[in-house]
């Protein structure tokens, strides 16, 4: 990963652990708050039980002093009852009444046992409540005894008013204090309703605020996650297209290597602009472009390669001043911003008002000091910065190729070529004339050899100069390469002689050739330093394979006998030699280096 993509999981690493942190600290505060909470609500819930325990008592209390005094009233009315009726079933109220107002004042005695206040007086209303039990059994007994009479004088009647009123008296008071006891225990439990629903309100609250805490740290850390896998996905396409660029670039290295060996091991200039035409669209893929070379005058560059069907790919002929990279010797446009000229070897009606320089690019190829020619590149798009660097050192590459397939090309012309008149030389023909008779030989083809010489060239010299005779020289042979077939070979033999190798000729053919190449001559128009230097002929002898001899020597020299009867009958015509008889034929072949001494032994006085 590349130091940015680092930085960022570092960064991510150490947020993520105080973001865990902080979480784990919340969770802590929350429980401890809510433990807290739990604790003092307990303790509240269960004073408010036992406030209400005690409510519940006073209440019972209440109730018990209230059923005592009924329970006692209920005994009073059933004696009066079976005072006043005398009946004796009435007693059976009684009997019933009397056990329950002890049973009530012994269990309000017990209920309130834990207050000693009101103990002591639940002690005191329980024994008077026997006393007056006690006293209603006596006045009972009395009535037995003495009937109502007895019961009108009895003492006991007369007390129980009195005890009545002192039972009354503790029941009121019991029921008073008891009535302050409730209010208290009701107040009490009033204000522990009131803690518990406050506490259990901001419990809630708290909880509320933490959880949105929690909920608010829980959102941040989702959008930090989406920032944060944003970046990693930002980052992952960087380095894609980082690999993808450095993948390129090992692809586009190896292009160049592989384009650079092969540009080595071509062995002329059409070979290496065959490879350009087909390599250059995979290294320079959807652009179009052209590689133009320079000529021999430096006046005019042409198109030798070309790719693509864009404006760089359509440039025909022209002049080096047409192209702004070539009248600098910088690329062209350069790397900078600002606009800059289109060169008028690109340029089309389509750029009026346009800033065509964008999509073009012309990277002059230079070697050893020489300019060589440029390559040129167009694009619909703006040339990237890589299509550039591609280009130069491509254009690098084909300079130092096409510079070192020139100077083979040079050395190998100057080895088989005349300099003045850029024919073949002897060597050559020494080289072509056996190869050229084994092939007559073995395909059964004709062969004719023409030796041409220049008629009274001694004068012409004499007359016009030896630099006018070198213009003559060169002017021939421009008209002989011209005249003859591409499979011809014609050559320079010497001096101001020449010898035309023509395959597949007869003696017909050659003659007829022959003398079209006198006529030719005659008519040449041969120019120096702006004047005429008038007419110039011709002399040639021809001799044909098998009809002239069989070999070069024979061959040659037969040739040159027929340009030499051609001298004698007055130069400016073409002669045929002279068909061999068997005996004349030479046994033994002559060697290519007698062939050569032919050319000397050809004077016509
Ligand atoms: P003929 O018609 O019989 O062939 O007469 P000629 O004068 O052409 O023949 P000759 O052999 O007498 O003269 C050949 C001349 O060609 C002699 C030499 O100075 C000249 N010569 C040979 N090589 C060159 C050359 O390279 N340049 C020039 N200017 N002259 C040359
Ligand atoms: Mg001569
Ligand atoms: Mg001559």
């Amino acid at each position: 990963m590349n130091g940015h993509g680092a930085t960022l999981s570092g960064a991510a690493s150490a947020w993520n652990r105080r973001y865990s942190q902080r979480l784990v600290a919340s969770f802590l505060v929350l429980a401890v708050i809510l433990a807290a909470v739990a604790v003092q609500v307990y303790r509240a819930v269960g004073e408010f039980v036992a406030t209400n325990h005690w409510v519940t008592h006073s209440l019972e209390v209440k109730q018990e002093i209230t059923l005592t005094l009924a329970s006692l009233h209920d005994i009073e009315a059933s004696q009066r009852a079976y005072i006043i009726s005398g009946k004796v079933e009435r007693l059976e109220d009684y009997y019933r009444d009397f056990p329950r107002a002890s049973e009530h004042s012994e269990r309000l005695a017990a209920l309130v046992a834990d207050d000693p206040q009101q103990a002591e007086t639940a002690a005191r209303l329980h024994d008077l409540i026997q006393q007056r039990i006690d006293g209603i059994n006596a006045v009972l007994t009395q009535y037995a005894k003495g009937g109502i009479e007895a019961v009108r004088t009895s003492l006991q009647v007369a007390r129980s008013l009195e005890e009545d009123h002192r039972i009354d008296a503790l029941g009121k008071t019991m029921l008073r204090n008891e009535e302050a006891l409730l209010a208290q225990r009701e107040k009490r439990m009033e204000e522990k309703a009131g803690l518990t629903t406050l506490l259990t309100t901001g419990a809630v609250l708290v909880c509320l605020l933490i959880l949105s805490l929690a909920l608010v740290a829980l959102l941040r850390e989702e959008r930090r996650r989406l920032i944060s896998d944003a970046r990693v996905k930002s980052a992952n396409v960087e380095l894609t297209t980082s690999l993808n660029k450095s993948q390129d670039l090992a692809r586009t290295l190896r292009q160049l290597s592989e384009l650079g060996e092969m540009l080595q091991g071509c062995r002329s200039i059409e070979e290496a602009t065959d490879s350009l035409r087909i390599s250059l669209p995979h290294l320079l893929p959807g652009s179009s472009g052209s590689i133009s070379l320079i000529n021999a005058s430096k006046n005019l560059l042409e198109p030798i390669a070309t790719w693509g069907s864009g404006i760089a790919a359509e440039s025909g002929v022209f002049s080096p001043n047409d192209c702004w990279a070539l009248r600098r010797g910088h690329v062209h446009p350069a790397s900078g911003t600002l606009p800059s000229f289109t060169c008028r070897h690109l340029h089309s009606d389509s750029d009026e008002g346009a800033h065509g320089s964008h999509c073009r690019l012309c990277v002059p190829m230079v070697a050893q000091g020489e300019m060589l020619g440029v390559l040129t590149v167009s694009d619909d798009a703006e040339i990237s910065t890589e299509v550039r660097e591609i280009a130069i050192a491509a254009s690098e590459q084909i300079s130092l190729a096409m510079a070192n397939l020139r100077l083979q090309e040079t050395l190998r012309t100057q080895s088989l070529r005349d300099a003045l008149t850029g024919l073949f030389n002897r060597r050559y023909l020494e080289a072509s004339f056996e190869r050229e008779i084994q092939r007559a030989e073995r395909r059964q083809l004709p062969l004719s050899v023409l030796m041409l010489d220049v008629d009274h060239f001694k004068r012409f010299n004499d007359t016009h100069g030896h630099e006018a005779g070198d213009t003559l020289l060169a002017q021939f042979g421009a008209l002989l390469a011209r005249t003859v077939r591409s499979e011809d070979v014609s050559c320079r033999y010497g001096g101001e002689e020449f010898t035309i190798l023509m395959p597949e000729a007869d003696s017909e053919q050659a003659l007829q050739r022959a003398e079209e190449i006198c006529s030719a001559v005659r008519n040449l128009d041969v120019q120096h330093r702006n004047l005429s230097l008038g007419q110039v002929t011709v002399s040639i002898g021809v001799a044909t394979y098998g009809e002239h001899g069989k070999s070069a020597e024979e061959l040659m020299r037969n040739a040159d006998n027929a340009l030499y009867l051609a001298k004698n009958s007055g130069r400016d015509q073409a002669m045929l030699a002279e068909v061999l008889h068997p005996k004349s034929e030479s046994k033994t072949p002559l060697s290519l280096a007698s062939v050569s001494r032919l050319g000397s032994t050809s004077k016509v006085g």
